[in-house]
């Protein structure tokens, strides 16, 4: 896994205090703009405009391996967003 700058997902601050954890997840509180977060969501698959290229790339025939391998995510996480997306 790559070691990321760990940055608030709101404000962008680096100022983080750690919280503890929370169901395995280490939860973080930015002094600067005092919200809480999961570390979860630094994630790549968690990211603005990962679920859009799951689905396009879904669309146009690449396999869930290959559209794990090319946005740089688990395909369990592929799947279970299109999963999800087709019980809509
Ligand atoms: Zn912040």
């Amino acid at each position: 896994m790559v070691i990321q700058t760990l940055q608030c997902r709101y404000c962008q601050s680096e100022k983080l205090i750690k919280m503890g954890k929370q169901s395995g997840h280490q939860r973080l509180k930015c002094q600067d703009c005092n919200r809480t977060f999961q570390l979860e969501y630094t994630h790549e698959a968690y990211k603005p405009g990962v679920k859009e290229k799951i689905e396009r790339m879904a669309h146009n025939g690449n396999g869930i391996r290959d559209t794990a391998r090319v946005l740089g995510i688990n395909k369990n996480t592929v799947i279970s967003h299109l999963k999800k997306k087709r019980a809509k």
